[in-house]
């Protein structure tokens, strides 16, 4: 029998998932399919649990869904744990379910590895404190920044980051307003307002001489976070394609227990 995995959202038809677990399927010679299923909030539990019993293996979740899938799982990652959300449910052999959160190690792959941006010892600032945010800070502290700000619109969701993360190092929220004078080798933006073609109120001259922006929203034209990124000199300002890949191949992974290529993917969806 085939294996069915799946992944839920609100709303969905834009989702690229499908398309690129097919491909992750054709190359490694995996039995599977993955379908896009639209999930409200509200019958989210209900779903999840009728996909399973159908015999499903495993579902990825996305917006709105990812704290949901963080409650209704019965053991988490650590990853998963630290970002108080779920992008990835695996059905163990037991028939428990295994939450694990892989946009981190996605976003620091596309970045590090396909396009060899330095982390260590650079100024790094994020923008946005929802749960994208909340998924990569771990990876990112990991990866020792010589600093690490943190601003977002409502400054108190920023503080509550620093406090979390505080065992892992050392996160300097701050509201947009008070970034004023300081720069950055690294921005990368973990807001939503690139959905809505809109910016995150930052002042110019915040990016270094040949600094690097990173905007998670993606989309067929360039972001506005992108454009403002390359209006600021920046070297490299891309959108978040290459995270949602390599996020996507961590997912297959931990599913099948290998690790897909993902350049032909990514050179296919640019
Ligand atoms: P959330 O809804 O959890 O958080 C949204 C964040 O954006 C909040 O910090 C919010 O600020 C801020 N925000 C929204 N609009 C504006 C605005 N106009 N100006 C300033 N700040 C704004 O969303 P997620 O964290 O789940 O997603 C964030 C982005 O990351 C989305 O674009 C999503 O598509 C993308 N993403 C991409 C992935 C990939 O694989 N490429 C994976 C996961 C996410 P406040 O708290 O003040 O409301």
């Amino acid at each position: 029998m085939t294996d069915r995995y799946a992944v839920f959202g609100f709303p969905i038809g834009h989702s690229l998932s499908p398309i690129i677990h097919r491909q992750f399927a054709d190359q490694t010679g995996q039995q599977l399919s993955y379908e896009a299923q639209e999930v409200k909030p509200d019958v989210f539990n209900e779903a999840l649990a009728d996909f399973f019993k159908a015999g499903g293996k495993g579902v990825n979740c996305t917006v709105p869904l990812k704290e949901l899938a963080y409650e209704a799982v019965d053991q988490l990652t650590q990853r998963a744990k630290f970002s108080g959300a779920v992008n990835t449910i695996k059905r163990l052999d037991d028939g428990s379910l295994l939450g694990d959160n892989t946009d981190g190690i996605g976003l620091l792959t596309d970045l590090c590895t396909n396009l060899g941006v330095e982390i260590d010892d650079q100024r790094v600032l994020v923008l946005g404190a929802g749960g994208a945010s909340r998924g990569i800070l771990g990876p990112l502290l990991e990866a020792k920044p010589r600093q690490l700000y943190l601003a977002n619109r409502t400054v108190s969701k920023a503080k509550a980051m620093e406090v979390l993360f505080s065992s892992l190092g050392r996160i300097q929220s701050s509201s947009y307003e008070d970034l004023a004078g300081k720069q950055f080798d690294l921005i990368i933006n973990a807001t939503s307002a690139s959905l809505s073609g809109s910016l995150p109120e930052i002042a110019n001259g915040l990016l270094s001489p040949n600094g690097v922006c990173y905007d998670l929203a993606y989309s067929e034209q360039p972001t506005a976070f992108v454009c403002w990124g390359l209006q600021e000199g920046a070297r490299l300002s891309v959108d978040g394609r290459g995270m949602l890949v390599e996020q996507a191949a961590h997912a297959f992974h931990l599913w099948r227990g290998v690790m897909p290529e993902t350049s032909a993917v990514l050179k296919g969806l640019k």
